[in-house]
């Protein structure tokens, strides 16, 4: 299966980075794909401009993708100030033709970051246009839809998860590290909070994990769209030994 990750920065792949694990030790195909630049990420230090800090975060990005052997794009848009428009549009169902998107892992609708929300309601319009050929015609269309889930985006935004996967402590330990390669990322948030987001996502991953009975897990929510629901069968099961 080719499982395409399409969210709006550099490090918010951070949500589903133990799910991805498990598909590609099923010798399943992962891609990346980042809407904006991630051009605002240096958020404590005004001497930095734009480029440098894409350059920055597109470093962290292109190193978690190598640890996937996975391809990674930037659709190049404005941090911060993403909004939806056709261009975007184009751009999305180029993409996911492109990547041959069957799976497809983004944001929730309604979350703290404009990015996020513009990023998860372009990627389900978008995906519907993939297979049909009057759309965008140059780029050759999907024999079908891909199918959507969503990542939890924190609590507060009416984010009800219907599907979890469940993670042993070796996946966790390499998520942590994959998080941590985002390192300009640590920094604003150790200022932010007191601590980075590896840690954060760790105690929410135990927290989803004891609502199974299990050490932890990562919580997805299936797009409900028309031709996007996902298969009951598109994510890893339980880990027998585990459970
Ligand atoms: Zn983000």
């Amino acid at each position: 299966m080719r499982i395409v990750c399409v969210f709006a920065h550099q490090d918010d792949e951070m949500r589903c980075l133990g799910t991805l694990q498990r598909f590609r030790e099923a010798g399943h195909e992962i891609s990346f794909v980042c809407v904006t630049q991630g051009d605002k990420g240096l958020a404590f230090d005004p001497s930095a401009d734009r480029g440098l800090a894409a350059s920055v975060r597109d470093a962290e990005m292109r190193s978690v993708a190598a640890s996937f052997a996975a391809d990674y794009r930037c659709l190049g848009r404005e941090d911060g100030f993403l909004y939806d428009d056709a261009a975007l549009r184009r751009d999305l169902i180029r993409t996911l033709r492109e990547q041959r998107a069957e799976l497809v892992f983004t944001h929730w609708t309604s979350d703290y970051n404009s990015d996020h929300v513009v990023t998860a309601r372009a990627v389900i319009d978008a995906a519907l246009f993939t297979s049909l050929s009057s759309f965008e015609p140059a780029s050759p269309p999907l024999e079908r839809v891909p199918r959507i889930f969503h990542v939890y985006p924190g609590d507060g935004y009416g984010f009800e998860a219907t599907h979890f996967v469940q993670l042993t402590p070796a996946h966790v330990t390499v998520k942590a590290e994959l998080i941590r390669r985002h390192r300009s990322q640590m920094d604003v948030m150790r200022r932010l909070r007191g601590r980075d987001y590896a840690d954060e996502i760790a105690d929410e991953d135990r927290r989803q994990g004891a609502r199974l009975m299990v050490a932890h897990a990562e919580a997805f929510r299936a797009c409900l769209a028309e031709r996007r629901i996902p298969w009951p069968s598109d994510l890893p099961s339980a880990i027998p030994d585990q459970v």
